[in-house]
């Protein structure tokens, strides 16, 4: 039945795109972008709108697109959004926007993600954006160049401030950079924020730890900031506390994949030579896919396999992440549970594991996985990824007067982003714990607002 269906966009077949690492698809034609927008109902309350964490106005910038008003499109979608070409890309739309769609229920849901992508890179090609502005004589210090760091630093850049980055790394993007890999989201759209920043008159000192050693007390202090953010992200790799976790060939999920993604690219590959053939990577959410994704694309790599102690339907990956890994040639084995590792001269050689089964419900409402008395499975492997989640890092809060944080290491803020120091914002994971980019993006704006609001 007309309008049942999605558009068809090209993506590139499975065994082509497992020896690259360029994007599974480069998104809509004009034609198609148009044909989709047109499937939109422009519902009177819309649903989607609703299930955005930023309330993009989205039956406003499709009626644009139908007509090929993509400068009117990008204008509306610029009013709630600075990161409009990633959020587009990387949001889980399937549980927000998209998963809300009154098409949804009988048929495919509009191609929301889809649509905005396609303004927001013809935006990036078509528009020239003005950069200068008067500086008002204002002075803000952002620690952590992430996408929270990012949003709030553009905000504040375009009333005029004076914007200094301290990042620990040598580069803009935090996870975007680090993470998310480059068949995800491209590599370039990450960097043209960098030079975007930079044509803002943005400030940076890269390779700079705020913590113990370079205090936030003696930053703010001493260079005379008027107010300051914190966008630190939340990145410490949980670990399994198990048996020959040390050994050689174990990484955490942050360590494996910054190795790969921020490799040279050589042509459309990316190489890490020390990964061997097997790779076993431990956990079932979107971090576990994009490993896996990772290993798979690895020239010497013969096979990728996840281990997850509950059974795929508990698995808190989206779909298509799960969908795409599966096509891509990846083994699940489920109800499996890694209890030891095993190496010869202090290199992994294998994974002994546990056969699980599903007992009551815990505190997430998901059956808890328990130990079968099934004898133990052991996998040969030559690396093995834990991607078990990530918590907040503790330092800044430890070493600086007054910050205060939650147990878990989160920087406890109000309405405003601010923390209970005065003058000192925070947002994005390290406020809220590991989340999204666009609630990352959501918590700069937020807070820029209100620094605006307090030194204007
Ligand atoms: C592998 C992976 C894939 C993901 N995929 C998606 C996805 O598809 N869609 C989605 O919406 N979300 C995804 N996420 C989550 C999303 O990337 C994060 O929620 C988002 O990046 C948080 O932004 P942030 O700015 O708060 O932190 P981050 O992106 O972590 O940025 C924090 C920055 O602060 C810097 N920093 C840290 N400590 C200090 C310090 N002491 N001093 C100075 N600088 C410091 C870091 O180097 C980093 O640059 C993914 C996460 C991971 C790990």
């Amino acid at each position: 039945m007309v309008g049942m269906e999605r558009t068809k966009m090209y993506i590139q077949e499975p065994e082509k795109r497992k020896n690259n690492f360029s994007l599974v698809s480069t998104g809509y034609t004009k034609d198609e972008v148009i044909e989709e927008a047109k499937r939109c109902l422009n519902c009177k309350i819309p649903q989607c709108s609703k299930a955005c964490p930023i309330q993009n106005r989205i039956p406003e910038f499709i009626s644009e697109v139908k007509n090929g008003n993509f400068e009117k499109a990008y204008e509306i979608i610029k009013t709630k959004s600075l990161l409009s070409d990633i959020c587009s890309t990387v949001c889980p739309h399937e549980k927000q926007c998209e998963g809300s769609c009154v098409r949804g229920i009988k048929g495919e849901p509009v191609a929301i993600g889809s649509i905005e992508r396609f303004v927001s890179e013809w935006a990036n090609e078509n528009l020239k954006e003005s950069y200068t502005k008067e500086p008002n004589g204002k002075k803000i210090a952002i620690i952590g160049a992430g996408p929270a760091g990012i949003s709030c630093a553009l905000y504040l850049l375009s009333k005029g401030y004076k914007v200094v980055f301290y990042e620990k790394e040598n580069y803009v993007g935090g996870v975007l950079k680090w993470g998310i890999p480059s068949f995800r989201l491209s590599d370039k759209i990450v960097d043209n924020y960098y030079e975007k920043l930079k044509k803002m008159n943005a400030e940076f000192h890269f390779n700079y730890k705020v913590g113990k050693d370079n205090s936030l007390d003696d930053l703010l202090k001493n260079e005379g900031y008027d107010a300051c953010f914190i966008g630190i992200g939340a990145c410490s790799s949980n670990v399994m506390n198990i048996e020959g976790e040390d050994l050689k060939g174990v990484y955490s999920a942050d360590d494996f994949l910054s190795k790969i993604n921020l490799s040279e690219l050589k042509g459309d590959r990316r190489y890490f030579d020390e990964c061997g053939e097997r790779v076993l990577i431990v956990g079932g959410g979107n971090v576990a896919m994009d490993a896996a994704r990772c290993a798979v694309r690895l020239p010497q790599v013969k096979k990728v396999s996840i281990v997850y102690r509950r059974t795929e339907q508990e698995m808190p990956a989206c779909s298509i992440e799960l969908e795409h890994a599966k096509e891509e040639g990846i083994e699940f084995l489920t109800l499996k549970n890694p209890v030891k590792f095993i190496g010869k001269d202090s290199k992994l050689t294998q994974a002994e594991c546990a056969v699980m089964v599903l007992g009551e419900p815990d505190a997430s409402g998901r059956r808890r996985p328990v130990e079968s008395n099934e004898d133990h499975i052991f996998l040969d492997v030559d690396t093995c990824v834990l991607a078990l989640g990530f918590s907040n890092e503790k330092e800044i809060s430890m070493y600086t007067k007054d910050l205060e944080a939650d147990k878990w290491g989160c920087f406890i803020v109000d309405e405003n982003n601010m923390t209970s120091r005065e003058g000192i914002y925070a947002g994005g994971d390290a406020v809220t714990g590991a989340d999204t980019v666009v609630r990352a993006m959501k918590a700069g704006i937020n807070a820029a607002k209100a620094i605006d609001t307090k030194l204007s």
